[in-house]
This record gives structure tokens, C-alpha cells and sequence, in this order.
């Protein structure tokens, strides 16, 4: 039987069904309708051999004639009232493109469909759970440990019910032994693709990350008795900024993004001016040097407001992450498929991160597949794409997989 893309749309509502209700999906990791997720997707794939790892990941395995694998991975944890797509496409596609090679015989390499455990992080804050303990990258046990839910539940005590000792989640790591090249489908989750008018696109990479918290220091001072030109108003510094860094995203281009999420103004009153302002800022960027650059160029900027403000400016940083660059090869690879199934390819940073960026990481030649997101709506119930571009979207997993299964035996 060849690969029936529509089946995979069918599933995705079937699992819609399952999990999810008015409100949207409702699979969050490390509960019971998360577990009812993964039976659900067990069922799907009784014809692979079945391990679950120790963070909780799930591997489904078609033995080929070489121990070397391909991996295909996705999650079927969601958000609260999250979209029917987000993680669970790239898995249901991966089961489509598993059972096509079933029926064909032995694959000339091991082919593993990987569920990787709680990538959204929706209920403990850590994302890329699974996925940084398969990369041996989860270095915050301890602090994951006495990390608590919304109901005071702690982390290590969900997952323990789900088999997961934290001592021993990096045990996961054997299972990249033998991996030879990971691939991932994902929704886009932005506008990028439908504004081209194009289904499908190849991921270059992740964008680095850099998050800071800047905390300008200026005098409270009564906002009747104060004139304009006396005032020491640390909220005009961090307003400022908040309007300069457009400037320096549009300068450095190439998909830059910056964003001021929060201003904490203290102390908060009417009557007085701001004293100290907590300004939260975030920046992207696929090119290393562009990231830097825009964070030095945020900095002076700063330290030219607080001047005009007379107030002071300082820097903390909260986290960041170098960007991280998929497998030239498997781009071009991914280039191909997806031309040969839609027409024309287009290739694109991804803004989020996701578990492909972990095994690109630790070392294995990777690469990722968007396909359109209507109105670039993700981690909602709006989320959405057409069914025929889901079909797409199997197709060129499926091409892709043959043509890295070609190259790499
Ligand atoms: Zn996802």
C-alpha cells in the first residue's frame, strides 16, 4: 500500500477528538490525558518495536539491515487549550511514513519514530525535556527537582509517576548511539510561509537567543510639584529603548527580531514619576555575530538614553542560546523533497525552538520541514492548515526520508 497523506489528516482529527475539547488540545505532559495520547499513538504503531526511555521518550523502531538510524521525532504533549497540530503532525506523518516502509520490507537503515516527553514545558517551565535528556544537554536536575506546578506538585514527583528518576534522564542519551540523521516536521507557527503563498519550507536553523533584564534607576518625584525639565523619569529610558529596538532589527535584517515583553514601573502610582524601571528584552537571530551585534548595539543605546534621561541603566542577563544551524547536506536534501511535492521551495529560520534543535546539538546532522500556519496562529485552538497542505506536508517528510535513507546507506 503507498502512502496515504489523507490518513494522516484523519488521525489528527481522531486524536483531536480524544484529547482535546472546546477549548483546544489538552495534552499536557505528565497527565492522564497525555498518557491517553500516547496509548492512542502505541496503537497506531503496533507493527514497530516499542522502548520508552529513560526520560519518558518513546521510540518506535523498524529494525533495516544496518544498526545506523534515521530518526523522526515530534511530541504529542500540547499546550493547555493548545492547536491539533503543534508536535503531534510531525509524529502522525512519521507513522505514515513508517508504515509505508514496513510494508516495502527492510529499510537499508534502522528507521526510529521518536515521541519525545513534554517539549512545551506547559506545566513545570522546562521545556525540550526529553529531547535535552536524549542530548545529554539537561544539566538543571537539581533545580528541576523542587520545581512545582500551578497546584504545588513537584516535577520530579510527575515524572516520577511516569517511570522518570531525574538521576538517571541523561541515561537517555544511548539512544543517539546510532543515529545518523534526525529529521522533523513542524508546523511553522508564524506568517512567513502563508505571506509567500507557499505550503511548505526548509528550516535553516533555530535562532540564538538572548534574554536580558534592564533595570533603569531614576528619583520618584511628585508629578504636580515637579517641573518637566527636573524630572529623573526611568520609565522615558526603558520607553525609548522599547521604540529603538525596531531600529536595530530592521538594520540588521535577515529575519532580526527584538522585543521589550515587559516594563515594571515602580512606584506605580499616578503621582509620581517612575523610580526604577524592569525592562525585559529579547533578541533573535540566526547569525551569531548579527545576535551580538544587536545586543551591543541595544546597550549603547541604552547608555545614550539614560544620559538624555538622567537616569541609570543596567544589564542582566536572564538566558541565552547560541543559534543553532541544521545540516547543510540534509537542507539540500529537504530543498529537493519539498520542490518535488509542492514546486517551489523557500528556506526559513525557525523563531521557536524545538527538539530538533537539541539532537542538532549533540552532534547529529538534522534538519526540519515547516509547513504553512494559517494566519501564523500556534499554541491556540485557532491554530490551523489546510488539510491539503497537511497532505503535502507527509509527502515531503516521506520524500525526504527516502532520499536520506539514499544517501546516508
Ligand atoms: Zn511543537
Amino acid at each position: 500500500m503507498p502512502l496515504q497523506p489523507a490518513r494522516t489528516v484523519e488521525e489528527l482529527r481522531e486524536l483531536r477528538e480524544l484529547t482535546g475539547n472546546e477549548n483546544g488540545a489538552q495534552r499536557i505532559a505528565w497527565t492522564e490525558t497525555w498518557e491517553r495520547a500516547r496509548r492512542w499513538l502505541r496503537g497506531k504503531l503496533d507493527f514497530a518495536e516499542h522502548e520508552v526511555d529513560e526520560a519518558a521518550n518513546e521510540w518506535f523502531t523498524l529494525r533495516g539491515e544496518s544498526d545506523r538510524a534515521l530518526l523522526i521525532g515530534g511530541h504529542i504533549d500540547s499546550v493547555p487549550n493548545g492547536g491539533w497540530l503543534d508536535g503531534c503532525l510531525n509524529l502522525l506523518a512519521g507513522v505514515e511514513v513508517l508504515r509505508r516502509l514496513h510494508e516495502e520490507g527492510t529499510p537499508p537503515l534502522t528507521v526510529r519514530l521518536v515521541n519525545w516527553a513534554d517539549e512545551e514545558g506547559a506545566r513545570f517551565g522546562r521545556s525540550l525535556f526529553g529531547s535535552s535528556a536524549a542530548a545529554g544537554s539537561m544539566a538543571d536536575q537539581d533545580e528541576l527537582r523542587d520545581r512545582t506546578d500551578a497546584e504545588g506538585l513537584r516535577l520530579e514527583d510527575a515524572v516520577r509517576a511516569y517511570g522518570v528518576d531525574l538521576d538517571r534522564a541523561t541515561d537517555a542519551r544511548r539512544q543517539l548511539e546510532n543515529a545518523a540523521a534526525y529529521l522533523e516536521l513542524h508546523i511553522e507557527q508564524g506568517p512567513v510561509l502563508e505571506s509567500l503563498d507557499l505550503p511548505l519550507g526548509v528550516v535553516l536553523g533555530t535562532f540564538g537567543v538572548e534574554r536580558h533584564l534592564i533595570t533603569w534607576t531614576g528619583q520618584a518625584a511628585h508629578a504636580g510639584s515637579t517641573p518637566m525639565n527636573r524630572r529623573r523619569d526611568a520609565l522615558a529610558g526603558a520607553a525609548k529603548l522599547a521604540l529603538d529596538i525596531r531600529r536595530i532589527a530592521a538594520e540588521t535584517g535577515d529575519g532580526a527580531v527584538c522585543t521589550s515583553g515587559a516594563v515594571v514601573c515602580r512606584p506605580g502610582i499616578v503621582t509620581s514619576v517612575v523610580e526604577t524601571a524592569e525592562q525585559l528584552l529579547d533578541q533573535r537571530h540566526l547569525d551569531a555575530r548579527k545576535l551580538a551585534s544587536m545586543l551591543d548595539e541595544a546597550k549603547r543605546a541604552s547608555e545614550g538614553f539614560a544620559g538624555e534621561e538622567n537616569v541609570e541603566v543596567a544589564w542582566s542577563k536572564i538566558w541565552s542560546i547560541e543559534p543553532i544551524l541544521f545540516d547543510e547536506r540534509l537542507i539540500e536534501l529537504a530543498d529537493e523533497a519539498v520542490t518535488e511535492v509542492a514546486g517551489t521551495s523557500h528556506r526559513l529560520p525557525s523563531g521557536p525552538l524545538h527538539d530538533a534543535a537539541e539532537v542538532s546539538r549533540a552532534g547529529i546532522p538534522t534538519v526540519m520541514l515547516f509547513v504553512q500556519s494559517l494566519r501564523g496562529l500556534s499554541h491556540t485552538k485557532l491554530e490551523d492548515t489546510r488539510p491539503e497542505h497537511l497532505e503535502l506536508s507527509v509527502q515531503a517528510l516521506d520524500r525526504l526520508t527516502t532520499k536520506a535513507l539514499d544517501t546516508l546507506s
